[in-house]
């Protein structure tokens, strides 16, 4: 469902990713890791434009993305993102939150998106929390919203970028269990990048290892964690385990 090919990017002079090649087959779960500014996010945010690349192809779920007439607002529906620090609209209710993209974007009826919207809060354990301000929630319920908003729009990929990085330690256990339960339970691909390897290791199919903007290893979950191939995945993973 994704394809990359030979893909080049550049911030200005400065080369952010390297000859990268990757195939995600729908329905996988993939936890992304490496060290900070290996390039993580950046290809991550390639893979719903909101990163541009210089060179290759990169395909998402049959849209070429390389090509200048890629229908971003198609691309954005196929694919969610969840962020580190959520990006809720903070003065709009939590139900608003949720229910605005597929009103607006999928016209989807009053009705039938508030029965969805009410699922989801259910889903992520926060029912009867939707007429809240996001100010009103702790950091873990915000970042279960966040996600909550991301599935009303039934995407086929999720985008994770370090989703429980910015969360007190007590919070980060829920939000794995959504995203667990989504990895697991759907047949959504979900391409998570993260630094919790207890994560990593009961939920991915696969595991890619990135450093320098280069994907250095690209292994089973088992094989990774078990004979890391490279020197700098050993030394990565003596320090996050
Ligand atoms: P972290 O674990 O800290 O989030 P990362 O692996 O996600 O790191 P990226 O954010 O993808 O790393 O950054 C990769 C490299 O690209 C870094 O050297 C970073 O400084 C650089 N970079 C990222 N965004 C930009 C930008 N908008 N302009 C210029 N350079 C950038
Ligand atoms: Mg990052």
């Amino acid at each position: 469902i994704i394809k990359f090919q030979d893909v080049e990017k550049y911030y200005g002079d400065f080369h952010a990713l390297h000859d990268i090649n990757l195939k995600i087959n729908a329905g996988e779960t993939v936890v992304l890791i490496g060290p900070s500014g290996s390039g993580k996010s950046t290809l991550l945010r390639t893979i719903n434009g909101l990163e541009d690349i210089q060179k290759g192809k990169l395909v998402v779920d049959g849209m070429d993305i390389s090509s200048k007439d890629t229908n971003v607002n198609k691309l954005r529906t196929d694919v969610g993102m969840v962020f580190q620090h959520f990006n809720l609209y903070n003065n709009k209710t939590i139900l608003e939150n949720i229910m605005l993209a597929p009103q607006i974007v999928l016209k989807r009826p009053k009705d039938k998106n508030r029965e969805i919207a009410d699922e989801l809060l259910a889903k992520v354990d926060l029912s009867n929390q939707g007429g809240k301000y996001p100010a009103q929630l702790s950091g873990g319920q915000k970042q279960r919203i966040a996600i909550a908003r991301s599935l009303a729009m039934d995407p086929r990929v999720l985008l994770f970028d370090e989703p429980t990085s910015a969360l007190d330690p007590e919070m980060v256990g829920s939000v794995l269990n959504v995203m667990r339960d989504i990895a697991m339970n759907s047949d959504m691909t979900t391409l998570v990048v993260t630094h919790e390897m207890d994560f990593a290791k009961a939920v991915a199919d696969r595991v890619i290892f990135m450093a320098d903007g280069k994907i250095l290893e690209d292994s089973s979950t088992d094989e990774f964690f078990k004979r890391p191939k490279t020197e700098r995945a050993r030394q990565f993973l003596s320090q996050v385990e």
